[in-house]
């Protein structure tokens, strides 16, 4: 099964394909995740993107199509995957059609997270992960069982992404309207939208998710 998750940034994307992931065998492929990775490694892609980042604006469609492409054909994806972070223009969706189709592979759902804005700006604003093991956790919304102890690796050491300040989120706000809400009518012509109501208890959402599934 191949699926997106659609929404805003801290619409809780990641939060949900994490959990598929360990629970559905699902591989997560986050382009922000991949993209922080190559900016940590320094490499040329890392470095052109660094800065359109920090602005919240979209990175070049052709750079994260390429980045895309070269995963989806990795074995791991081979039982399914859940596409987090992309697409996040026409371009890229089509782009993706294009590659799928090449594949034989068909994209099964598309759910689209609804979060109001006020409470995008509170989940983004109070961000951060495990320095180790990636987990993601919340200041208000998701604190680790320990304080300051990682629930699933023990590490002691956490990070916020640079990206996540109130200056910036006006930023990838605007980009998510003007940029990927085109999306949404383009899945639900094609008859794979789903939308869940992201603003429900993280268990919650993910019931829905699961709802909205194929053979459901
Ligand atoms: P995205 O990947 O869409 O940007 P995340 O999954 O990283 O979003 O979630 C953003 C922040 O909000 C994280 O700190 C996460 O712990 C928190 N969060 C995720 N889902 C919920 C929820 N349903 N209710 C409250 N907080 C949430
Ligand atoms: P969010 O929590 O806002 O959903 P992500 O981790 O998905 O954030 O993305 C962080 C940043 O990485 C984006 O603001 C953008 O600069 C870049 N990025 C990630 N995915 C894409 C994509 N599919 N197309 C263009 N830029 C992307
Ligand atoms: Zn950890």
């Amino acid at each position: 099964m191949n699926l997106i998750l659609l929404g805003p940034p801290g619409a809780g994307k990641g939060t949900q394909a994490q959990r598929l992931q360990d629970e559905k065998g699902l591989k997560q492929l986050s382009t922000g995740d991949m993209l922080r990775a190559e900016v940590k490694s320094g490499s040329a892609l890392g470095k052109r993107a660094a800065g359109i980042m920090e602005a919240g604006q979209l990175v070049p469609d052709d750079l994260i199509i390429a980045l895309i492409e070269a995963r989806i054909a990795q074995p791991d994806c081979k039982n399914g995957f859940i596409l987090d972070g992309f697409p996040r223009t026409t371009a890229q969706a089509e782009a993706l059609d294009r590659m799928l189709g090449l594949r034989g592979l068909k994209l099964d759902r598309v759910i689209e997270m609804t979060v109001d804005e006020k409470a995008l700006t509170d989940r983004i604003t109070g961000r951060f992960s495990c320095a180790s093991c990636g987990a993601g956790y919340h200041d208000r919304f998701k604190q680790p069982k320990k304080p300051g102890i990682c629930d699933v690796c023990g590490s002691t050491e956490f990070i916020r992404r640079k990206d996540d300040n109130v200056e910036t989120v006006t930023a990838r706000l605007r980009a998510y309207h003007d940029q990927t809400a085109p999306l949404l009518p383009y899945y639900k012509a094609r008859g794979v939208l789903q939308s869940v109501d992201g603003m429900a208890s993280m268990d919650a959402v993910y019931k829905q998710i699961l709802e909205a599934l194929p053979g459901k």
